[in-house]
């Protein structure tokens, strides 16, 4: 028996969760302790909102509530989301706790009595209007690397890279868009990250083969770079206050305490199980394995922020921190400010949680991006659960019902090469879900359950009945015993249906009691209950219809009047012809344009890579505003934007549509 922690990324509480928080962070854990708890293992599963970021607060004065208010809200919220889609959580707790608090501060002293704690004053942005010092997401400007226009004092949402609010090109304070900010001295704690760096890259450098190629990659980079010192204090009244003195008005910077929140978590599960020394089981235990669960913006955090502090405060470092790639949705990131997301609250009003975990698990963003259509999730529903598996434990179940009432026995299979496969399945779908390979996992047991299918329609128990009805018993018998296997080996990805499978079957106890060697078993005897289907078929039509978003047309009413045609004569359009297309030399998604407009070309950067191939814009009439100033996209220059329409997921170039000279100017 192991003891293995589950720890699943902090969802900050300042909106509802979508299906990419789903498929990314909540099911892989879910699936995981189930499967690990059905084997016997000893399993705590933690995580809680975080309560304390500066999202919380942003939305908080937008809304004009306090920010506990907000957060609160949420969380309740987000609770109860998880509840319904059946993550089995032991505890989801909060990071506005006593425990939560007093573990902060605990790691916090750990680490400034270990020498790893350090005040600086340092230069940070200041709000001469507001006259208050400016956490970093309270700053916006331009972005050194992308030019974004927005990015923030912390991120750049457009390209990604972690900043610093001093970075940024023309800062401006979001309380007072109008304030011009300064850079006033104040004092902060810092963490003494960097000397951390040789300790991590060593602990990389063994036993680490199970990790996900991705994760490890990223990590050494980082490591490679070098690490800087971190602040861990900010000038923010909401967040968990130090109590040192001079520190009245500064808290416990977001990204320093959110991690904690998984040791936290785990002291105050042990508190209220009434035992509170039962953490140590996990966190004193050297035998112990902790698995941490995320989406790949996290991984940072969690295997070089969160790893350091452990190890300044000498406690049991992550085994496995299985990062998922996103998961998209129409083909374009989840956002919640672009409010682009199914909302899973929406998802659960309507359908039922069973059919997300199968379908977020048939998809997961393992290897790389998935993407949801709710086309696809209709189809993968109808063919595959309820086509292949609904369809073989229905039959199975109610025909066997129908025709031995008084119940069925046979004390052998009559199919020695379907137990061979249950075998060789519940060996393989065992080895997937240990590392973390749930899709891998998933599609063993739809093997098995297709295998099922056409053994079942080759001896066709329904012909048997009316010619030997002895051998029919015997064939049901097989039948109904790998119905039962396949609910076991079902029971970490669809727990509900399982368990109803399971009471079809007249199994004793609850099927996530029954062992996850009770696949292998062999009854003998089965006296069944009348079944229902376990799932219902889905209507494509009705689905698209409630779920595609309303005619863009409507759009276009709403737009408002708000250019003269003075502004519009300010902007220059002029015809080129694209003479030579690049990639990008650090940017996937980038080209480099040469447009000539009748004299010599000019360089644009554009984002349709994978949308156009090169030799499609090659030669291309296309439109170009062409007194835009100057941008650069990851160190390329671009002088100019060239026109395109969008719309229902087609990017189409403006061309002129008769012959006319390059540099032709477009009114
Ligand atoms: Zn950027």
């Amino acid at each position: 028996m192991k003891n293995i922690l589950v720890c699943v990324a902090w969802p900050y509480a300042n909106g509802p969760l979508h299906l990419g928080h789903m498929a990314g962070c909540y099911l892989p854990p879910d699936i995981f302790a189930r499967y690990h708890r059905l084997k016997g293992n000893k399993v705590l599963m933690v995580s809680g909102s975080d309560m304390h970021g500066t999202p919380i607060t942003v939305t908080a004065q937008q809304e004009g509530k306090t920010p506990e208010e907000v957060a609160m809200h949420y969380h309740a919220i987000n609770s109860k989301s998880i509840e319904e889609m059946g993550i089995s959580f032991d505890l989801f707790s909060h990071t506005h706790t006593k425990e939560h608090f007093e573990s902060a501060r605990w790691i916090l002293d750990t680490l400034d009595k270990a020498g790893y704690i350090e005040p600086r004053v340092s230069e940070e942005p200041y709000d001469p209007v507001a006259k208050q010092f400016l956490p970093d997401r309270y700053v916006e400007g331009i972005c050194p690397h992308c030019e974004y226009e927005s990015a923030r004092g912390d991120q750049c949402d457009n390209c990604g890279k972690t900043l610093d609010s001093k970075e940024l090109k023309n800062p401006r304070s979001k309380l007072n868009p109008d304030a011009e900010i300064e850079f006033r001295e104040t004092e902060h704690l810092f963490f003494k990250l960097s000397e951390f760096r040789d300790t991590l890259l060593e602990w990389l450098s063994s036993g680490k083969e199970h990790w996900r190629p991705s994760v490890i990659n990223f990590t050494r980079n980082w490591l490679q770079e070098g690490l800087i010192d971190r602040p861990i204090t900010r000038d923010l009244e909401w967040g968990i206050d130090i109590q040192r003195e001079g520190y009245e008005k500064k808290r416990m910077y977001v990204w320093f305490e959110a991690v904690m929140g998984y040791y936290s978590a785990s002291l105050h599960w042990a508190k209220n199980q009434g035992e509170p020394d039962l953490w140590k089981d996990w966190w004193e235990n050297d035998e112990a394995e902790h698995y941490y669960f995320m989406a790949k913006d996290n991984i940072p955090f969690h295997t070089i922020i969160w790893p350091a502090m452990l190890s300044g405060c000498g406690l049991h470092l992550p085994h496995d921190v299985p990062a998922n790639e996103y998961l998209l949705l129409d083909s374009t990131q989840f956002s919640k400010s672009r409010r682009h997301a199914v909302w899973i609250p929406d998802y659960l009003d309507r359908y039922d949680p069973e059919l997300l975990r199968y379908y977020l698990a048939s998809i997961m963003p393992e290897q790389k991006d998935a993407n949801f259509t709710w086309e696809d999730y209709v189809t993968r529903i109808n063919n595959e659960l309820i086509g292949n598996y609904g369809n073989l434990m229905h039959r199975v179940i109610s025909f066997a019902h129908k025709n031995f009432p008084e119940g069925l026995s046979s004390n052998e299979s009559t199919l020695p090469s379907l137990n061979d496969k249950v075998k060789e399945v519940h060996e393989r779908v065992q080895e997937a879900l240990e590392a973390c390979k749930f899709k891998r996992a998933l599609q063993a047991i739809m093997e098995l359950s297709q295998a099922g299918n056409i053994e079942l329609n080759e001896v066709a128990p329904w012909k048997q009945v009316k010619e030997d009805r002895d051998a029919c018993e015997a064939t049901l018998v097989t039948f109904l015993n790998l119905c039962r296997s396949l609910s076991v080996l079902m029971t970490p990805f669809l727990p509900k249906s399982s368990q109803k499978a399971w009471e079809y079957l007249n199994q004793e106890g609850k099927i996530d009691d029954a062992g996850w060697n009770s696949a292998l078993e062999f009854k003998a005897e089965f006296k069944l209950q009348q079944p229902l289907p376990l799932f219902s078929k889905l209507n494509m039509e009705e689905i698209l219809e409630k779920e595609m978003p309303p005619e863009e047309e409507n759009e276009l009413a709403n737009v408002k009047p708000e250019i003269t045609f003075d502004d519009f004569k300010k902007l220059d359009i002029r015809i080129g012809t694209v003479e030579k297309v690049q990639a990008h030399p650090n940017a996937d998604k980038l080209w480099l344009l040469d447009v000539n407009f009748g004299g010599p070309t000019r360089r644009i950067v554009t984002g349709l890579r994978g949308i156009y191939e090169s030799e499609d814009l090659l030669g291309k009439r296309i439109a170009v505003l062409v007194n835009l100033a100057p941008a650069k996209f990851r160190g390329e220059e671009s002088n100019g934007m060239l026109l395109a329409a969008e719309g229902n997921d087609v990017v189409s170039l403006l061309q002129p549509d008769k012959e006319i000279e390059d540099g032709s100017e477009v009114h």
